[in-house]
C-alpha cells in the first residue's frame, strides 16, 4: 500500500516524501508542476535513495486520477496540492477557487469511488482570522478571512468535516500549518517561489544572496512589543514530521481530528532578521514601509494538542530555521532553475 501525495514535489510535499520514505512508506506523487519543478523529486531521491512514482496531472484531472487510483493501492492521500500565494488570489478569485476546491472535490470523489476515504488535508493559521486571543487553540472559532486563498482553506475544511460527518468510514485530518520555514539539512531542496517572494523567509534570503536590494518591514506601529507583527514560524522538517505522525493517527480511524502545526513561540518580523544575521553572519538590509493589507498583527500557536494526540512537537529552534533556510539559498541561488 502507497501514500499518494499531491503537490509532492512543492516546498513542503518534498519535505514531507523525505520523512515518508526514512519512516518506510511507498510514496506515489501527483504534482502539475504549476509552482514547482521535478528537479526537487530528483533531488529527493538523491536524500533517501528511493525513487517516488511520479505523475505530472492536475487533481482537476478526474481521468488522470481514475488511472492513478486504479494503477496504484492507495491507502491515504496527503494533500498539498493548491494555489497558495495570498496577493494572486485576490486578482484571481475563479482561479484559487476552481482549483483549490474543485481541484479537492474532484480528488475526493475519485477517491470514495476506490474506496479510499484517508485524507490528512494541509489547512492553515489562516482559517482563524484574527484570533480573539493567542496563542490560539483549535478550539478557538474560525475567523473573517482577509482573501480568497484563506477562504479556500476555510471551506475546504467545512467540505472534508461534512463528508467525514456524513459517513464515518472517512478518516480526516485537518492540520493548521503556521508560518513554514527552513530547508532539509542537505540543503539540497527547499522553498523555491516564483518571481520576488510574497513571504518573509524567501524574501529576507534573497536579500542576503544579493538578488534583492532591502527587505521592507510592512509596518512597526502594531500593538507588539517592537511593531513588527508576530508570527509562528515552524522548520518545515518538524512540519514533516507532523505528516508521518499524523498517518499513524490515521491508521488507528481518528475520524475526523484537527491539529495545529506551530511551535507555540511567536517571533517579530524584527527578531527574525535578527536571528537571521546571527545564525549566518550575514546582513539583511530593511527599511520600515507602510502595513500590507490584511495582516493581522499577532498569531502563534498552541501546539499541545498535537503533542498530546500525536506525540509531535516541534524539534527545531529559530536558528536552525535561519542556518538552513541560509544553506539552501546559498547553495542554490537560482533555487532549482540551473
Ligand atoms: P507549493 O506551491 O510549493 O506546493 C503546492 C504544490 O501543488 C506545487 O508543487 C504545485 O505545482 C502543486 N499544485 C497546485 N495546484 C495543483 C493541481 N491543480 N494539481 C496538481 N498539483 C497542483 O506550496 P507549499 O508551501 O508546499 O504548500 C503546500 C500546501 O500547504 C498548500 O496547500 C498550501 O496552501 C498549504 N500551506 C502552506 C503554507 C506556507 O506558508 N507554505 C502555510 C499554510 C498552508
Ligand atoms: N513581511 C515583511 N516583509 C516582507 C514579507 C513579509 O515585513 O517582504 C512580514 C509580514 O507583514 C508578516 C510577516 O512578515 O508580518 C510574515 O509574513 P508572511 O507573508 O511570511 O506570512 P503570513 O503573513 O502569511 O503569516
Amino acid at each position: 500500500m502507497a501514500i499518494l501525495v499531491t503537490g509532492g514535489a512543492g516546498y513542503i510535499g518534498s519535505h514531507t516524501v523525505v520523512e515518508l520514505q526514512n519512516a518506510g512508506y511507498d510514496v506515489v506523487v501527483v504534482d502539475n508542476l504549476s509552482n514547482a519543478s521535478e528537479e526537487s523529486l530528483k533531488r529527493v531521491e538523491k536524500i533517501t535513495g528511493k525513487p517516488a512514482a511520479f505523475y505530472k496531472a492536475d487533481i482537476l484531472d478526474r481521468e488522470a486520477l481514475e488511472e492513478i487510483f486504479t494503477k496504484e493501492k492507495i491507502e491515504t492521500v496527503i494533500h498539498f496540492a493548491g494555489l497558495k500565494a495570498v496577493g494572486e488570489s485576490v486578482e484571481k478569485p475563479w482561479e484559487y477557487y476552481n482549483n483549490n476546491i474543485t481541484g479537492t472535490l474532484t480528488l475526493v470523489d475519485v477517491m470514495r469511488k476506490h474506496n479510499v476515504k484517508n485524507i490528512i488535508f494541509s489547512s492553515s493559521a489562516t482559517v482563524y482570522g484574527t484570533p480573539k486571543q493567542v496563542p490560539v487553540t483549535e478550539d478557538a472559532p474560525k475567523g473573517e478571512c482577509t482573501n480568497p486563498y484563506g477562504w479556500t482553506k476555510s471551506m475546504l475544511e467545512q467540505i472534508l468535516t461534512d463528508i467525514q460527518k456524513a459517513d464515518n468510514e472517512w478518516n480526516v485530518i485537518l492540520l493548521r500549518y503556521f508560518n513554514p520555514i527552513g530547508a532539509h539539512k542537505s540543503g539540497s531542496i527547499g522553498e523555491n517561489p516564483n518571481g520576488i517572494p510574497n513571504n518573509l523567509m524567501p524574501y529576507i534570503t534573497q536579500v542576503a544572496v544579493g538578488k534583492l536590494k532591502e527587505l521592507g518591514v510592512f509596518g512597526d506601529d502594531y500593538p507588539t512589543p517592537d511593531g513588527t507583527c508576530i508570527r509562528d514560524y515552524i522548520h518545515v522538517l518538524d512540519l514533516a514530521s507532523g505528516h508521518v505522525k499524523a498517518l499513524k493517527k490515521i491508521e488507528e480511524k481518528a475520524g475526523l481530528c484537527i491539529y495545529n502545526l506551530g511551535t507555540g513561540i511567536g517571533y517579530s518580523v524584527l527578531d527574525v532578521i535578527h536571528n537571521f544575521e546571527e545564525a549566518t553572519g550575514v546582513k539583511v538590509p530593511y527599511s520600515i514601509k507602510p502595513r500590507r493589507a490584511g495582516d493581522i498583527p499577532e498569531n502563534y500557536s498552541n501546539a499541545e494538542k498535537a503533542y498530546r494526540e500525536l506525540g509531535w512537537k516541534a524539534q527545531y529552534g529559530i536558528k536552525e530555521m535561519c542556518e538552513d533556510s541560509w544553506r539552501w539559498q546559498s547553495k542554490n541561488p537560482e533555487g532549482y532553475g540551473k
